[in-house]
């Protein structure tokens, strides 16, 4: 083969043509980047610095760098010649993976100069199947599909090779799912266990004090026919819904009630608990490490799916069928995965400090008073047999009187502008 026809298919399976100058190792920043690129020239193109031939090479032909970010960019996007979805162009995908790579001071001169050199009016399209968009776009089907066509989607079969057209909506529904299940049964550590005697912090709201007594009872789960439609359970199911302090749990309350007072209760749990912990700010490897891009999907897609499960849903009737997809997605964690959990912990909205409410897998006979001969909260005696009383097992939570609180709830409203690259991007 010809050293010119090796040369230009060399250049397209990499999407660039021959590309002039170099640049100095000091100005690249990321690590990751660095890491795979040696110094071989004695001249940068960006800063003006030159060196004789014979001495030491300190910088990068900006070919090889242009490689490297080329390569990133393939990992998160790809050429849509279709133009069906939603394009961006090279100088957006180009910033978008290499911005804060280089220092400040050139960062500017050098992705103008890449853009420059590798744009040919591709057109690129997120949601290559591991990259952050697409994790947003199939969410969006996800709950579309939950919210107005079907919600027992993972009765069928998830999909193994995802195809975005020709899928019915329980398929839609199944094969999203089945993608989270990493997050209870893969490997990132996120189901922890949390020791017996651990508080968690459950409260009502009240016009006035004393409106709601000071019982397990009444600061514990509702009964089944009084629980309503919340976040992570459907109307009818109840759950403990709790928060890792009180000033949480009030102001949770308070977001979703417009009452000044909230009646709190510490409850202290009497065993073990498991709890997937969805973190507000996952570790999120860099794109230029290649090792551990698929940790870095990974990442990215839990960061979205927390920041979509926790987003804001105002309660003016909506929420019935807008909590569908959290609560979809709850019942599959619960139920499905390999390894069993008690509940969910999430960064609470509600919190600038990152304090964790929680949807705990009970109901109001695992919550009982503190104390001897501590009774289950909420079953009416009468109603049970004595068998069923005596195989029931101790009550998960139990309240002393000394730990409730009475708080009053402070509201306050502000606003920030987003700009148009975070917007389009999903908050980068
Ligand atoms: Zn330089």
């Amino acid at each position: 083969m010809g050293m010119a026809k090796q040369m230009m298919m060399e250049h397209d399976a990499r999407g660039f043509g021959y590309i002039d100058g170099a640049i100095c190792l000091d100005h690249i920043v990321d690590e990751d980047l660095l890491r795979d690129l040696e110094a071989d020239e004695n001249t940068c193109t960006i800063c003006g610095r030159m060196e004789p031939e014979s001495g030491v090479a300190f910088a990068v032909s900006l070919e090889t760098v242009a490689g490297e970010v080329m390569d990133a960019v393939k990992h998160d996007f790809w050429v849509d010649e279709d133009n069906r979805y939603s394009t961006h162009s090279t100088g957006d995908v180009i910033w978008h993976v290499a911005e804060g790579a280089f220092d400040p001071r050139y960062e500017e001169q050098v992705l103008s100069v890449l853009v420059e050199q590798i744009d040919n009016g591709a057109e690129w399209t997120d949601g290559s199947g591991e990259a952050l968009d697409g994790f947003v776009g199939r969410w969006e089907r996800f709950a579309h599909a939950v919210k107005h066509q079907v919600r027992s989607g993972f009765a069928v079969a998830p999909v193994t090779s995802y195809v975005r057209h020709d899928l019915t909506p329980p398929q839609v529904v199944a094969t999203f799912l089945h993608e989270l299940r990493i997050y209870v049964d893969g490997p990132l550590n996120l189901v922890q266990p949390v020791p017996a005697g651990t508080s968690f912090f459950r409260g009502r709201p009240m016009a006035q004090p004393g409106e709601v007594p000071s019982t397990a009872k009444d600061l514990g789960p509702a009964s089944a026919d009084k629980a309503a439609a919340n976040r992570m359970s459907a109307q009818g199911i109840p759950h403990f819904y709790g928060a890792e302090d009180a000033e949480t749990v009030a102001a949770e309350i308070a977001s979703h009630d417009p009452k000044p007072l909230a009646l709190v209760g510490e409850f202290k749990t009497t065993r073990e608990l498991r709890i997937l912990n969805l973190p507000a700010k996952p570790d999120i490897p860099g794109i230029f490490n290649r090792e551990r891009r698929p940790e870095r999907d990974r990442a990215l897609w839990l960061r979205e799916f927390v920041r979509l499960v926790t987003q804001p849903v105002i309660p003016d009737g909506r929420e019935r069928v807008e909590y569908a997809p959290t609560q979809v997605v709850t019942e599959y964690l619960r139920w499905v995965p390999e390894v069993k959990i008690d509940g969910i912990a999430f960064p609470s909205a509600q919190s600038d400090s990152g304090k964790k409410t929680f949807v705990l897998f009970f109901g109001p006979e695992d919550v009982a008073p503190a104390g001897p001969g501590a009774e289950p909260a909420q079953c009416e005696k009468e109603e049970e047999s004595p068998m069923r009383l005596a195989l029931r097992p101790d009550p998960t939570f139990t309240l002393a009187q000394e730990d409730i609180s009475l708080w009053r709830v402070k509201r306050s409203y502000g606003a920030e502008q987003i700009s148009e690259l975070e917007f389009e991007f999903g908050a980068m």
